[in-house]
């Protein structure tokens, strides 16, 4: 797979498949490049892709003159075989945690980065001589091309670059170029954002939430998670489409306009003839725009049978598996770029049996999708689990096959030392949750331990019934506040929490290698914060503005390129409607539920 020819008017493009051991040098003209390289790269890479089930990378060479592309970061060792940079580059080494280099920097040449395309298979070295850079239509591209400039740029990469004043060109969904200063040119077609006064982070990415209990808050203010449960459950038992509708676009759209790109959804209630839920809530998804990993939740240890939750509201274990295996037929999208995953996901240890999980676990692996379940939530949690199964809540789960790198946990508050390096030794997920753990008193989980042993943490907004709100940056705060309460001023970092919220958020969802951070080839999920206003004015850190000043709805969010908040309004449904429609179906559920 090899092509190769020299000409001095003329940049590279270098192609390298995932875990093959050739590239492909392929000629660019100089005036194609220079109408924007990354995209050429990118649509170049695309069509030496004969199978999309392999990934590589393309990027383009600066040529003497400098109007190419850099070929830095290309090659990352999770890519693929081949390690490839920059001496230059190594020396400065990664920026980890705490690493004072992680400040906002601006260095003086443009740079960019290689693209990852879907595959390199196969590459027809004569067509791509014959046809070179004519194949590639800028014009064509720009109408998809999305170009901001003049921004601060957090982009959570391998090395956690942060840039003073830079460009993100996105293209066909993807980061086409990424770097300081001004973007390549990219065609009149293209959408211009100026991003002066606003920092671009990755899309935040929510890793635990229960969408229908938008249309149930308010309820038991002073309860703790059991008696919350028990004053709840009979309300839930009206949950039906109509609900799940209203409830899932309105919180949908409160995370978009608080910058979060990625979704997942835990939904646990199906009451019998209550329709068909799962779909209902992927078609709200849909029509917000966010990406969504909504899981199949499951109740199958009612109260009778020494469970929480009534007997009305669990399900037969056969009925689950049936359903669970049903729901990945019908939406589970493996492939690169994916809107809609399905997890699989029995709720609690108290209100599930240990064979479902263990039969959902050997079913997940199967099928090749997550597991999900809340965990060490409560001290409630955890005696129920003593008096019931004689061992704490993780060697519960832990002996029904529930420790992985396929499996993320809400909550994992009440965690000794031992358990959270346990976490961490398995690649294991938590999804923290701050503001619920503190409205209903539940304690505050060791996210320090967990980072430091390893442990993916990302951030979830829970469902909002033990929230009131579902806004995900507000979580960020929420973590640095909770963490230096228990741990000191030391204990997180704007940055940690940033981090949380994006790469560890995407690493819990199985995503890292294309969401959660902001690098050339990952998908076009961006968040721009507009840090310009009185609220920021001053604070010379921008990231530290984001995650410790005024929470404010993100100015521009794209999901795969797409806008969907822009000037801080969403732009996919009207707010006016989703809270009309919200308060309805929460005053029909009131009413049903009194009844
Ligand atoms: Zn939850």
């Amino acid at each position: 797979m090899l092509a190769r020819a020299h000409d001095e008017r003329e940049a590279e493009a270098i192609v390298v498949g995932r875990g093959q051991a050739g590239e492909a040098r392929v000629l660019l003209r100089r005036e194609a490049v220079e109408a924007g390289g990354g995209l050429l790269a990118l649509r170049l890479g695309r069509q030496l892709a004969g199978d999309r089930r392999l990934a590589g990378q393309v990027g383009v060479r600066p040529d003497e003159r400098g109007a190419g592309l850099g070929r830095r970061g290309l090659d990352r060792p999770h890519h693929g075989g081949v390690q490839r940079v920059d001496a230059a580059e190594r020396a400065r080494g990664p920026r980890r945690l705490g690493d004072p280099r992680r400040r906002l920097e601006g260095a003086p040449e443009a740079r960019h980065e290689g693209v990852a395309v879907e595959a390199v298979d196969r590459v027809d070295v004569d067509a791509l001589r014959r046809d070179r850079a004519e194949a590639i239509d800028c014009a064509a591209l720009s109408a998809r091309v999305t170009v901001i400039e003049g921004c601060a740029i957090a982009t959570v990469d391998d090395e956690r670059r942060e840039i003073a004043d830079g460009h993100i060109v996105c293209a066909d969904g993807r980061i086409a170029a990424l770097g300081t200063g001004r973007a390549p040119a990219a065609g009149d077609g293209a959408r211009r954002i100026d991003g002066r006064g606003k920092l671009a982070t990755p899309g935040l990415v929510n890793c635990h939430h229960h969408l229908y209990q938008h249309a149930t808050r308010g309820y038991a203010q002073q309860a703790t998670l059991f008696e919350w449960l028990v004053a709840l459950y009979p309300v839930w038992l009206h949950v039906d489409d109509a609900v799940v509708d209203a409830a899932a676009r309105a919180g949908l759209a409160a995370l978009a306009r608080s910058g979060c790109t990625t979704s997942t959804d835990h939904h646990y209630i199906f009451p019998r003839d209550a329709g068909d839920l799962l779909a209902v809530e992927i078609a709200a998804a849909r029509a917000i725009g966010l990406r969504f990993h909504p899981c199949r939740g499951a109740m199958d240890l009612g109260a009778g049978a020494g469970g929480l939750p009534p007997d009305e509201l669990v399900e037969d274990r056969d009925a689950i598996l049936a359903a669970s295996a049903a729901a990945i037929d019908r939406f589970h999208d493996p492939e690169p770029g994916a809107m809609v995953r399905i997890a699989l996901a029995p709720t609690s240890p108290f209100s599930v049996t240990g064979e479902l999980m263990a039969e959902t676990a050997e079913l997940a692996r199967a099928r090749g999708v997550r597991l999900h379940t809340h965990l060490a939530e409560t001290d409630d949690e955890e005696a129920f689990c003593l008096e019931r199964f004689g061992v704490r809540p993780l060697r519960y789960v832990e002996d029904l096959g529930w420790l992985g790198d396929d499996v993320w946990l809400a909550h994992c508050v009440h965690l000794d030392g031992a358990e959270a390096e346990r976490l961490g030794a398995t690649g294991t997920g938590v999804a923290h949750c701050p503001t619920s753990n503190g409205r209903l008193g539940a304690g505050i989980a060791r996210v320090p331990a967990l980072l430091a042993a390893g442990a993916p943490v990302g951030l979830g907004v829970d469902g909002a019934a033990s929230n009131e709100c579902g806004e995900l940056v507000d979580e960020l705060r929420a973590a640095l506040m909770l963490a230096r309460v228990n741990g000191g001023p030391g204990a997180l970092t704007a940055r940690d929490a940033l981090e949380m919220a994006t790469r560890h958020g995407a690493r819990c969802l199985g995503r890292d290698d294309e969401l959660g951070h902001l690098s050339v080839g990952a998908l076009a999920d961006v968040a721009l914060w507009d840090l310009g206003e009185p609220g920021y004015a001053g604070i010379a850190d921008a990231v530290a503005a984001l995650a410790f000043g005024p929470t404010r709805p993100v100015d521009l969010l794209l999901v795969g390129g797409e806008v969907v908040v822009q000037d801080g309004e969403l732009r996919t449904a009207d707010p006016v409607t989703l809270a009309a429609d919200l308060a309805r179906q929460s005053a029909r559920m009131a009413e049903r539920s009194a009844r």
